[in-house]
């Protein structure tokens, strides 16, 4: 973990320091060291929040881009006492789990039940195949009229299948902590399945990372995923019996009938 308490104020880990679980209210030991980075370890082996994953560079680097206050944030289930840390919790209550290891869809739904209000950043680096299967998907992911907005196809072959039937949104970045120089590669951008479907097509929104990171951090970030949502709604289809009114209608104001002819002629003036 990066913080722990040291006389009740949450420290990050220092070399020779003792500090108390947030959680379990154990004691806690600094590794601070060049191989792994400097996090808080118990003493035995196992961590007391079995969701718990060792934090890589990736981990750290995504967190470091919200307040300090926000990180690693103990939250409590009021019925069963259960505890868990997100990794981030704003201030307007979204939890934001960063995600490198693999989750079984059965445990990833008990931590979407558990947090409610939350958003996945999956490390889309871990696996090799992952980017390239996306990128080579281009056929499957289709534009809509909104810009960013997509509709994909066979979403399972598209992106990782433990992660398309989400019950909340999942962002997969593909860039992980490597620096691109090049503007226009695909990487830059963050990709996130929404946890609505229209159809049979499942819906990507394709998000540039300070826009995720700004909208989350001043709150809009709920209204703009609500926004794509209603966006994407089919358009209420209008009544047969009002579609040939509107026909009729028409056809009185810009055509007459033309007993000659024996049909509607388009009017010169109306
Ligand atoms: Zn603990």
């Amino acid at each position: 973990m990066e913080y722990a308490l040291v006389e009740n104020i949450r420290l990050k880990a220092t070399n020779g320091v003792k500090g108390i679980c947030q959680i379990c209210g154990s004691e806690l030991i600094a590794k601070c060291g060049s191989i792994k980075i400097n996090h808080w370890a118990h003493m035995g082996t196992r961590n007391c929040d079995p969701w718990w994953e060792n934090e890589t560079e990736w981990h750290r680097t995504w967190k470091n881009n919200f307040y300090k206050d926000w990180h690693e944030i103990v939250l409590t289930d009021e019925t069963t006492g259960e505890k868990h840390i997100a990794d981030i919790r704003t201030i307007h209550g979204l939890v934001i789990e960063f995600q490198h290891s693999h989750l079984d869809p059965v445990e990833r739904t008990k931590r979407e039940g558990f947090y409610k209000n939350m958003v996945w950043v999956v490390d889309g680096t871990r696996l090799k195949r992952d980017y390239p299967r996306f990128l080579k998907s281009n056929s499957q992911i289709k534009k809509t009229e909104k810009k960013g907005i997509f509709l994909v196809d066979f979403v399972d072959e598209v992106f990782p299948t433990n992660w398309v039937n989400s019950s909340v949104p999942v962002i997969f970045d593909f860039k992980g902590i490597e620096a691109l120089s090049d503007n226009t590669d695909k990487r830059k951008k963050l990709y996130c399945l929404l946890q609505v479907r229209q159809g049979i097509y499942s819906i990507l929104a394709e998000i540039p990372r300070e826009v995720f990171i700004k909208t989350t951090i001043n709150g809009e970030w709920a209204t703009r995923i609500q926004n794509y949502i209603e966006s994407l709604k089919p358009k209420k289809e209008i009544p047969k019996q009002e579609r040939s009114n509107i026909h009729t209608r028409h056809r009185e104001g810009t055509h007459y009938y033309d007993q000659k002819k024996g049909k509607f002629v388009k009017k010169w003036r109306f």
